[in-house]
């Protein structure tokens, strides 16, 4: 045999299992036979390999059917740090995070610019100093959670209608300023990546994250794979047709379920009730602006029971709900998670869209449905951007020396 071939498979073999590892979570040597497809010579030979040199390390034992119990083989915490970032409503969240999901050290930082090289600029500036006291040096290599339609295989955000960016070649940006690859991905499916890895739907197979704030998006996982689509648009939700009269989408479209689901959607249906004579305790008298009523406070006075906050949540939940039983026939999940910043702070807008769910989808769909809310807020972005990263670069990083 090829000496060199030799190396190139062992490290092949070492990849296979680390990639196991991060995406099922602690499993048995048998396992990983099933996950990896290698034989069992060959994972006990990596195995020992990778528990020398610190990567892996066995971990609790898990009662079998007969016999003994198994022995779990997990990455071992803090040996391999990644770091990501996740920019959100004029604000970087950063991460820095090992292997087994846990979050080693994270900072915020505010964002005045609105052009790409400086909103990059603002990142990549701090990035020195948040490296510098990390207890150990980082992969080089860091993963974007991003607004709108991110081509993942170009690191090119194709449109953010949001930002007014179109055709932003994020990677190349970060490449000049910072001089480290980067992986970029949609900010809500970062979310869902970090979700289904570590957060809520750890424990299922077949996984749908759907992040409600001032947009919607999904994140559609496949035996706990990111599925993205030709350019990595699987998942745009939020633009799919509720209402074929309703009202214009930044995207071209009507009726989009954005436009009907989100946070500015409820404060837009907010102030139409307002307007048409309806009485709500957070607006008591005429003398607040209208412009200053947001989301967070309709979700806060729904949540006390105000009739106009219940009326308008209710209304935006049962769209979603629409939507979620759609997913629910087309992808058969086992856990839908909610996420972002409405059903995180809204426990009707929940529970109003899960029976709206359980009203419209096939029953024996729903019937093995759970619906959970995310069990990470900001840092969950930049937990699956950092994660997303490494699936792109782990050969190169990894095993670099
Ligand atoms: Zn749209």
């Amino acid at each position: 045999m090829n000496p060199s071939n030799n190396v190139g498979d062992q490290k092949g073999t070492k990849i296979s299992i680390i990639q196991a590892l991060r995406i099922n979570g602690p499993v048995a040597r048998i396992e990983l036979t099933k996950l990896t497809g290698l034989s069992r010579a060959t994972v006990s030979l990596a195995i020992a390999e990778l528990i020398e040199s610190h990567l892996v390390q066995e971990t609790e034992t898990r009662p079998s059917t007969g016999g003994r119990p198994a022995i779990l083989l997990e990455l071992t915490p803090h040996a391999n740090i990644v770091i990501g970032a996740d920019y959100s409503n004029q604000n970087w969240t950063v991460g820095a995070f090992d292997l087994p999901g846990n979050v080693v050290q994270e900072m915020g930082i505010p964002v005045t610019s609105n052009s790409p090289e400086l909103v990059v600029k603002a990142l990549t500036d701090r990035l020195g100093d948040f490296i510098a006291k990390l207890p150990t040096r980082p992969m080089e290599l860091i993963g974007l959670g991003l607004p709108g339609l991110v081509d993942v295989n170009r690191g090119i955000i194709k449109s953010a209608s949001d930002l007014g960016w179109a055709e932003v070649d994020i990677s190349m940006i970060v490449q000049e300023q910072f001089g480290w690859p980067s992986a970029v991905l949609n900010r809500h499916r970062a979310r869902g990546l970090a979700e289904c890895r570590f957060g809520a739907g750890k424990d299922f197979a077949e996984v749908i994250y759907i992040g409600v704030g001032t947009g919607i998006a999904a994140g559609l996982f496949n035996h706990r794979q990111l599925l993205f689509g030709a350019v990595g648009g699987a998942g745009e939700l939020g633009h799919i047709t509720i209402d074929p009269d309703g009202p214009l989408c930044p995207c071209g479209n009507n009726g989009c379920l954005q436009q009907l689901a989100s946070g500015p959607a409820m404060e837009q249906a907010f102030r139409m009730l307002l307007r048409a004579g309806g009485r709500s305790d957070i607006y008591p008298d005429n003398r607040h602006d209208l412009q200053l009523i947001n989301a967070e406070m309709i979700c806060a006075g729904a949540n006390k029971g105000d009739e106009l906050c219940v009326k308008v949540v209710d209304q935006a939940a049962g769209f979603l709900g629409i939507a979620m039983a759609t997913m629910v026939n087309i992808m058969n999940p086992g856990v839908i998670i909610l996420g972002g910043a409405i059903p995180l702070s809204c426990k009707r807008y929940v529970a109003t869209a899960t029976q709206v769910m359980h009203r419209r989808a096939m029953s024996p769909l729903t019937a093995n449905v759970t619906v959970k809310t995310a069990a990470y807020h900001e840092i969950g972005g930049a937990m699956g951007a950092a994660n997303f990263a490494l699936d792109l670069h782990m050969s190169y990083s990894l095993f670099k020396k």
